[in-house]
């Protein structure tokens, strides 16, 4: 394990897998660490061992994440599953956990590609039991084949929360209603940039496809609705809402809520690279050039933890980040890298044709944040809206320091939660765009572990010679 890696991937998705077969393609020694038990990451989640049943009713976006783990497994890279790294060094050494033991190593350059998670929104009571993320009914159902009991209610926006509506159709589940969010007006001002995404009409027709299945499917589809919250003593009961004819009550014993996808900044953020904000998509992402590669030369980031571009794209970020290193390394020569990072770029262009319609159609709604001050925040530290809007009357200004006074995003999640909820709270009580402001700091470990396993992690590098 000592040994020092040519590239140490981080996260074993479409980018990560995909970065490791072309680096090893060009004889590169590749450690790929993933927090799962197998490769595939989001999309491809445990596509190895996956039944009938789940591959019918995911169909191919799914199912073609089979040859790519097959490539990956005869590539030569080597895997580790179920380690969960827990921090990254500015100098490339990593530290990982598996089966409660942590081990540092060292590589010459590091690929982050630990993908992207569902925008986290607080909402009145979002903590009661019974609500949860509508991409952890996809997980779960990938990885074990569970699916939810009924009446189940889904809420927010976005192209996945229209795609696990499909599947939960297909399977059976009982459900009650689909509470869209998406403002009305977003396709106004998604509509100047229809010209570009037709060149991709089979991926338009794949969205127009789901709103079809959805609405012959007989299900209750709200359209343009606001202020959905959930209501129940111990566990979720009902869920309301208002549409423009007012307000309604629904039974439900799950919320599922989806609220877009963001890039995860985990490790980004706690290396101090910089991250700029996307006024569209309203998410911070890591600066890096076209080939992933950031401030800090021999660190890369690749797939959706660079920008949220969907599965094939992560593929194509991940062999660029990959042969940009093999260049770098004299693996192949530049004529042979540049023909083939032009050849992938343009693949990657015509894949992100529709992305600027889709972000914009679906582009998170004003008020998303403007929640009441009881709402918890920071579940973690459980400080509330009101705890925040206190310390910025108070004369806070800036995420960092609120976090300070009040321990928002400084609980065991890093921020993960709460660190965009509190920069938008800031924001819109000081009139600023968070572009002005600067994403928390993330201290490592970036997840938990025990201190017994932290001590015995100083105990290895002191015996290191
Ligand atoms: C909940 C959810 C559901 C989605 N469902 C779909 C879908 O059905 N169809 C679709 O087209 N797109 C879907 N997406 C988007 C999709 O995830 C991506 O476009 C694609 O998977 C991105 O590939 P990636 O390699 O960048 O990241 P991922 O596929 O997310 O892979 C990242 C990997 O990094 C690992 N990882 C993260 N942190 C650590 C750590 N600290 N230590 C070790 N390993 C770590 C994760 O376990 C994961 O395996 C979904 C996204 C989310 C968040």
């Amino acid at each position: 394990m000592d040994r020092v890696r040519d590239i140490i991937i981080i996260g074993a998705g479409p980018a990560g897998l995909s970065a490791a077969v072309t680096a090893s393609g060009y004889g590169l020694d590749v450690l790929v660490l993933d927090e799962q038990p197998s490769p595939g990451g989001q999309l491809y989640r445990n596509i190895e061992r996956a039944e009938q049943d789940t591959l019918k009713t995911l169909g191919s976006d799914y199912s073609s994440g089979l040859a790519l783990v097959e490539k990956f497994r005869k590539s030569g890279a080597e895997y580790i599953g179920n380690a969960i790294v827990w921090r990254l060094d500015p100098d490339c050494n990593i530290c990982f956990s598996t089966d409660g033991q942590s081990t540092e190593i060292s590589g010459k350059h590091i690929i982050i590609a630990i993908g992207a998670t569902e925008r986290p929104v607080p909402f009145a009571s979002w903590t009661l039991p019974g609500v949860m993320g509508a991409g952890a009914v996809d997980a779960n159902f990938k990885s074990s084949g569970i699916i939810p009991d009924g009446p189940v209610v889904l809420a927010g926006s976005g192209p996945l929360l229209l795609s696990v509506v499909g599947h939960m159709a297909h399977l059976g589940v009982e459900i009650s209603a689909v509470l869209d969010t998406t403002p009305r007006g977003n396709i106004l001002s998604a509509l100047p940039l229809l010209p570009g995404a037709l060149r991709r009409t089979d991926c338009l027709l794949k969205g127009v496809g789901m709103l079809l299945n959805l609405k012959r499917s007989g299900i209750n589809y709200f359209k343009g609705i606001t202020d959905y919250k959930a209501d129940g003593k111990d566990c979720l009961e009902t869920v309301s809402f208002k549409t423009k004819n007012g307000s309604q009550r629904i039974d439900a014993e799950l919320l599922l809520v989806h609220e877009g996808i963001v890039p995860r900044c985990d490790f980004t953020q706690q290396i101090g690279l910089k991250h700029l904000w996307d006024p569209v998509q309203r998410y911070w992402y890591p600066e890096t050039n076209e080939s992933g590669a950031t401030a800090m030369n021999d660190i890369y980031v690749a797939g959706d933890s660079a920008f949220v571009h969907g599965g094939i794209p992560a593929e194509l970020k991940g062999s660029l980040a990959a042969l940009d290193i093999a260049g770098k390394l004299n693996a192949l020569s530049l004529p042979e890298k540049t023909d083939y990072m032009v050849k992938i770029t343009k693949r990657l262009s015509s894949e992100l044709a529709p992305r600027p319609f889709v972000d914009a159609l679906y582009k998170p709604r004003m008020g998303l944040y403007n929640i009441s001050d009881d709402t918890l925040v920071c579940r973690c530290e459980e400080i509330t809206a009101g705890d925040i809007r206190q310390a910025i009357l108070e004369g806070s200004r800036e995420p960092n320091e609120i976090k300070t006074i009040t321990r928002c995003g400084m609980g065991h999640c890093q921020g993960r939660m709460c660190g965009t909820a509190l920069a938008e709270i800031i924001a819109e009580n000081l009139k600023l765009d968070p572009a002005d402001l600067r994403p928390l700091n993330i201290r490592p470990p970036v997840r938990n572990i025990s201190l017994s396993e932290l001590s015995r992690v100083a105990l290895l590098e002191a015996e290191t010679p």
